[in-house]
C-alpha cells in the first residue's frame, strides 16, 4: 500500500465555505474556532501568544484522466494557488467581497501536476496535495487574477 502518486489533474472545482482554519503565529498550534470560522478567543492556549495567523485547507476537485476526486490542500500547496497567504486572502474577500465566488472561474479548468498523499490519519478521507505545479505557462495566482478583476470593474 503507499506510494504518493503523481497526476496531470484539471482543477474542478475549490470549496470556498470553509478554507482556512486558525493557528498560533508562535507554536503553530491549531485555534479551535466555533463553525462560523470565528473565535472569541484568539489566545493560544499553549503558549499564551495573542497573535493568530490563518493558514489554507481547502478541498477541492480535480479530474485525472481516469478518475474525478475530492483532495484536501493545505498550506503551502495552496499559497501556489492563491499566490497569497491565507491571511492576506482572507482580509483581501473582506474588502472585495464578490471575490471569493470569482475563485472558482479564475481558477477552474487550470491544469496541474499534483503529487498526492495518503493521509497519515488512517480516518480521514481524502488524499492531501504535496505539491502543485501550474502546467499553463500564462497560469496566474487566484490573487492576481482577483486584483486585476477588481481594479478594472471599479472603475
Ligand atoms: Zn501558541
Amino acid at each position: 500500500m503507499q506510494a504518493d502518486q503523481t497526476v496531470l489533474c484539471t482543477l474542478l472545482a475549490v470549496d470556498l465555505n470553509d478554507y482556512c482554519y486558525r493557528v498560533c503565529s508562535r507554536c503553530e498550534r491549531v485555534i479551535p474556532s466555533d463553525n462560523n470560522g470565528v473565535t472569541s478567543s484568539s489566545v493560544c492556549k499553549f503558549c499564551k501568544s495573542k497573535v493568530p495567523k490563518l493558514l489554507y485547507r481547502i478541498l477541492m476537485s480535480i479530474a485525472t484522466d481516469t478518475s474525478v476526486k475530492t483532495v484536501i490542500c493545505f498550506d503551502r500547496a495552496a499559497t501556489v494557488l492563491f499566490g497569497c497567504s491565507a491571511d492576506e486572502f482572507f482580509h483581501f474577500t473582506k474588502l472585495n467581497p464578490s471575490t471569493a465566488s470569482m475563485v472558482n472561474q479564475v481558477l477552474d479548468g487550470e491544469v496541474f501536476r499534483m503529487t498526492l498523499t495518503r493521509p497519515h490519519n488512517r480516518n480521514a478521507q481524502h488524499m492531501r496535495v504535496a505539491s502543485v505545479v501550474p502546467l499553463r505557462s500564462g497560469f496566474q495566482p487566484a490573487i492576481v487574477t482577483l486584483t486585476q478583476l477588481c481594479s478594472t470593474t471599479s472603475h
